[in-house]
């Protein structure tokens, strides 16, 4: 059972990790560099920034971009999200209220409502919105100024934008899932900042298992951290960080239980597939967009599961990692 509190603690010590400035955010090399040269441009102009679109999947630092941009050009940041603004009116009232130069952070922007995302593209472009007011015959629309701000708009699918708002962001930059030498790096400054003592083997254990995604390595480190606070252990070596992190069941792979959920039923319910998406999304009980954006990609990436034509097929190295034996016709 968590105690109350805990919760208020975990978002305290994540926000307490967050880099503050680009130099500090580790990784995705390229975004850094292209976002670095698109705000430095904005800087020498004496203009806001071009809007910036961030795609990829969930923690993998788009809300801390956000504030790193706000931060670099010394705006002040508004956080918002899609599904917070299903009314234009919704919009409206954020934009209406923002001040010049603000950022504003929209996450999981594919989920606004049509009328708050048509909205959108006119603020986009002209900083401008028609107000309708009335209903039917007698609505009038009203224009408002709004002074220029920069959109930073969050995705975990940028294939679901519809055209004309992706082609509103002057800068797009796709996050991609960290290397283990990299999420290293992000362990040992958030072990500074806990003052946590770790060998390097237990930094590379607990990186490994971080699923390629630094709030999971952060959050992992806290779990270590505590282990390593009720066994009085002054310093974590790689044997305590992997006792630490089997009970909290995350494998070796990093694989979190979603993931071996999906791995699992392809397999064993689907004799490796193919199968499609929504079939093997009701066979693990979970939304059809949880698989896809929080464990498909993942599982792409380490080469588990393969997307085709006809479905999702498990790959050779799932059947090994779940130590099952393929069926003699499963792919591979
Ligand atoms: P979501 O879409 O789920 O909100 P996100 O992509 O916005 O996720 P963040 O909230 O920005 O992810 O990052 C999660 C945590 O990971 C933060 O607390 C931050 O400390 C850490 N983090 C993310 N990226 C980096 C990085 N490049 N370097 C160091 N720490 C990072």
């Amino acid at each position: 059972m968590v105690a109350p509190g805990a919760e208020a603690e975990e978002r305290e010590l994540e926000a307490a990790l967050r880099p503050r400035t680009l130099d500090d955010f580790v990784g995705q090399h390229r975004v850094r560099e292209q976002l670095s040269l698109v705000l430095e441009a904005a800087r020498l102009r004496g203009k806001t920034a071009d809007h910036v679109l961030l795609s990829g999947p969930p923690g993998l630092g788009k809300t801390t971009l956000s504030m790193i941009i706000a931060a670099e050009m010394n705006a002040p940041l508004r956080i918002s999200s899609g599904p917070a603004i299903q009314h234009a009116g919704d919009l409206a009232a954020i934009l209406s209220s923002l001040t010049e130069g603000e950022v504003l952070f929209l996450d999981e922007i594919h989920r606004m409502s049509r009328p708050a995302e048509e909205m959108l593209y006119m603020a986009m472009e002209d900083f401008r919105v028609d107000i309708v007011v009335g209903k039917g015959a007698g609505a009038t629309s009203i224009p408002l100024e709004i002074p220029p701000f920069t959109l930073v708009g969050a995705t975990t699918r940028a294939g679901l934008l519809p055209g004309p708002l992706r082609d509103r962001f002057g800068f797009t930059g796709h996050l991609e899932f960290y290397s283990s030498a990299e999420l290293e790096l992000v362990l040992r400054r958030s072990a500074l900042l806990l003052d946590l003592a770790l060998n390097s083997a237990a930094f590379a254990e607990i990186a490994t298992r971080s699923r390629g995604t630094p709030r999971i390595a952060n959050r992992l480190l806290r779990r270590v951290r505590d282990w390593a606070l009720v066994k009085g252990l002054d310093q974590v070596d790689a044997r305590a960080a992997s006792a630490a992190l089997d009970m909290y069941e995350v494998d070796a792979r990093g694989l979190d239980r979603l993931d071996r959920g999906v791995l699992q039923a392809l397999c064993t319910k689907f004799g490796g597939g193919p199968v499609g998406l929504s079939t093997l999304a009701i066979a693990v009980g979970e939304e059809v967009e949880t698989v896809e954006t929080v464990a498909e990609p993942y599982l792409v990436r380490e080469g588990l599961l393969g997307r085709t034509p006809r479905g999702r097929i498990a790959m050779p190295a799932a059947w090994e990692h779940l130590g099952l034996q393929p069926p003699p016709e499963a792919p591979g």
